[in-house]
């Protein structure tokens, strides 16, 4: 039965099909598999142990015949008196006239409702029918179309009668045992029909286990496959001349640099393809990372590029990567803004390898460029974790070792799920002398004494950033606001004080331009639309000031923010919100509160949800039924450990894994993600 057509089953006819096959119903056995999405509990209680207002099941004896007033055409109060023990206890039913019938003197019946304590009265909400034991446990599915709840119960019902003995195990017995978790067709039962709190409880321990685990697996797989296919390019460089260069600099790398760094080379020394993620706070010192790895590359003879999402970031890393390596490398730019002759010259000098580094924005990888030979491509500052870039690359027939860095530190359960194909690193460290941001949240009628703050700060020297609000999904009121910000700026401060305007509309020439005479300090007040989210570095800036900071999430504000306190001076970063909701008001006092991003993450996590904290779609992460990322890290280790053995092991191949094996192999994700 559990492969038959839902409309096998008696009462679902071919329109009720088709509702439920917008519920992805379509077969008998689809039905076991929709789980419940909440239980209502009821659980008889002692009318001592009630509080007035709560809601409880009580059960007593019908004392009275019960009697019905009705008002109007469909409003109805039933009434009767119940005791409990020695106590007389009314009970109101509004428009549940039907229930006369039921309430029978002398017998027992059991009820939730309302409790008024003063009144020693019940307002009932559900009536339960005869049999109740001391508690029940009511399973509550979510439905599309007409379909009511009762009749998915009543076809579950039957499907866990005609199917469920077909349901297969997938995991072996040893499993079972080592967890004590219930078996799939009990956990099914259990699921929909649980016997106690304590049996649903160990039925969802093995569900949550199994989705993470099968997830896991995938990941495992996609992971070995790939690494199977990809002879990546083995990088023979001079030690030496690397580490006269990592010498030359005018810092020692920390610790946290080192490791990381030494996980990249390796890398890049050995054979198989690199696919691994760099995470780091913001100024934790990832670019430099980059620069050596990038050296390395070139030393081997072979070319890198860096990808990063703007121009003004591509501008900027170009310019740095320059007085680093500029010397050694021939390192070229190559945006948008790039055209004609001098573009077609720049793309001949790179297919001919004449050029060592590339350095540009994502469209880098899209369009006519052809490499020589490319060793390593960076993708800087992205929370997409490049599925998308990795396709077009395969596609293009490229397959160079892959090095992702963000600033936007992922939480570990979401790391080891959603990129549990992909090797990390992580800088966990800050460069010494740092020192730390002061965050303030104020309102907005502050704003007088935050201008005179700034003015001392700028007399002092330094400078400041303005972030203007983001208005909604449109840019053009994002830029009016900022435009009148300007305006409001440029009237109030002294002359002497020059006020520069950013935003996305500019030509990228004048983007330039604005952020060289900021570079410079010919402006001392930058207004800017979020267009400086990313990689900007004027370490003379000690101010940051974020209208509307409500409307902008943790990671945002953490990565604004991180424009400032980038020099030697204390910095400040000043939230002006007036939050409507618990939430925002949160999330502003958690940056008052630390300034670490991996702490943050953890925060914008719980308060938004997995699949909100990559932005919907991005992730890769699949819809779980049972588990919660944010809640149940803990399985999600141990489901992680049990999957890299499995398939390290090769376990999977045994017999006793054969249902494990199909159930991987089934999932179109895995033929997406394996690189061909
Ligand atoms: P991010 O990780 O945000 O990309 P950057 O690479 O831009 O950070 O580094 C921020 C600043 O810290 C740069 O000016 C860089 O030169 C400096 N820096 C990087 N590593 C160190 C270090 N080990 N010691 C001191 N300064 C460092
Ligand atoms: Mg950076």
């Amino acid at each position: 039965m559990i492969k038959e057509p839902v409309t096998n089953i008696p009462s679902v006819g071919d329109k009720t099909a088709e509702q439920l096959q917008l519920m992805n119903i379509e077969k008998v056995g689809d039905l076991l598999f929709h789980f419940p999405f909440r239980y209502d509990f009821h659980e008889l209680k002692p009318l001592t142990e009630i509080a007035h207002d709560e809601v409880a099941t009580i059960q007593g004896i019908v004392a009275s015949q019960p009697h019905v007033q009705f008002y109007g055409r469909k409003k109805s109060r039933l009434t009767c008196t119940l005791t409990i023990g020695h106590v007389a206890v009314k009970a109101v039913f509004f428009n549940q006239n039907f229930l006369k019938d039921k309430l029978i003197p002398g017998e027992q019946v059991t009820l939730t409702g309302k409790w008024d304590e003063r009144r020693l009265q019940i307002t009932v909400h559900k009536y339960h029918p005869k049999g109740f034991e001391d508690q029940t446990i009511q399973p509550v599915y979510s439905t599309k179309g007409n379909i009511t709840t009762n009749q998915l119960k009543k076809w579950i019902s039957y499907s866990l009668k005609a199917s469920l003995s077909e349901v297969e195990e997938l995991l072996p017995e040893q499993y079972l045992k080592e967890y004590k978790i219930p078996g799939r067709q009990q956990a099914i039962r259990e699921i929909h029909q649980p016997r106690s709190k304590v049996s649903l409880k160990h039925a969802r321990r093995r569900w949550i286990y199994e989705e993470l685990l099968l997830f896991q697996l995938k990941m495992q797989w996609i992971r070995k496959e790939n690494k199977k296919r990809m002879e990546g390019l083995v990088k023979k460089y001079d030690e030496h001349q690397l580490n006269k260069f990592i010498q030359s600099l005018p810092f020692q790398l920390t610790n946290s640099q080192q490791r990381v760094l030494n996980e990249i080379l390796t890398d890049l020394k050995s054979e198989s393809r690199m696919s691994r993620l760099l995470q780091g706070d913001v100024g934790s010192g990832k670019t430099i990372i980059a620069a050596i790895a990038l050296y390395a590359t070139a030393l081997s003879g072979q070319q890198g590029a860096l990808m990063v999402p703007t121009e003004i970031l591509a501008e900027q890393h170009a310019e740095s990567l320059q007085s680093l390596l500029g010397d050694r490398l021939t390192i070229e730019l190559l945006t948008g803004s790039i055209k004609g002759k001098k573009r077609r010259e720049k793309l001949e000098r790179l297919q001919n390898g004449e050029i060592d580094l590339l350095i540009g924005t994502h469209a880098l990888i899209q369009n006519d460029t052809v490499f020589d030979q490319l060793g390593l491509i960076i993708i800087d500052e992205q929370h997409r974790f490049g599925v998308e870039q990795r396709k077009t690359l395969r596609d293009k027939g490229v397959t160079p070792d892959v090095l992702f860095m963000t600033a936007t530190p992922i939480p570990r359960t979401l790391s080891i799920t959603a990129l549990g194909d992909m090797d990390v690193s992580t800088i966990d460290e800050m460069p010494s002398g740092r020192i730390p941001i002061e965050t303030y949240w104020v309102k907005e009628n502050m704003l007088e004494r935050i201008l005179n703050f700034m003015l001392k700060e700028i007399q002092n020297g330094h400078q400041a950033y303005v972030i203007c609000p983001l208005i909604e999904e449109s840019e053009q009121l994002d830029l009016s606001n900022a435009i009148e910000v300007y305006e409001q700026l440029q009237a109030w401060m002294p002359d002497s004080i020059k006020v520069g305007l950013m935003h996305g509309r500019l030509h990228p020439d004048e983007k330039e331009e604005v952020m060289r005479a900021y570079a410079e300090n010919e402006i001392q007040v930058l207004v800017s639309t979020t267009v400086v989210e990313v990689g900007v570095n004027v370490p003379n800036a000690t101010m940051m000031l974020i209208y509307g900071a409500e409307r902008f999430g943790l990671a945002q504000l953490h990565q604004l923010r991180g424009r400032v306190g980038r020099g030697s001076n204390k910095s400040y970063c000043i939230l002006m919100a007036d939050p409507k909701t618990e939430q925002g008001r949160e999330r502003m006092s958690v940056m008052t509160e630390t300034t670490d991003g991996f702490e943050l993450s953890e925060h914008d996590l719980k308060l938004r949800g997995p699949g909100d904290f990559f932005g919907k779609k991005q992730s890769g992460l699949p819809e779980f039924k049972v588990a919660d990322l944010t809640e149940d890290y803990r399985a999600l280790e141990v489901a992680r450990k049990d999957a890299v053995r499995i398939i390290q092991d090769n376990l999977i191949e045994e017999p006793e894994y054969r249902v494990l094996k199909e159930m991987i192999l089934s999932d179109p994700l895995i033929q997406e993600r394996i690189f061909d």
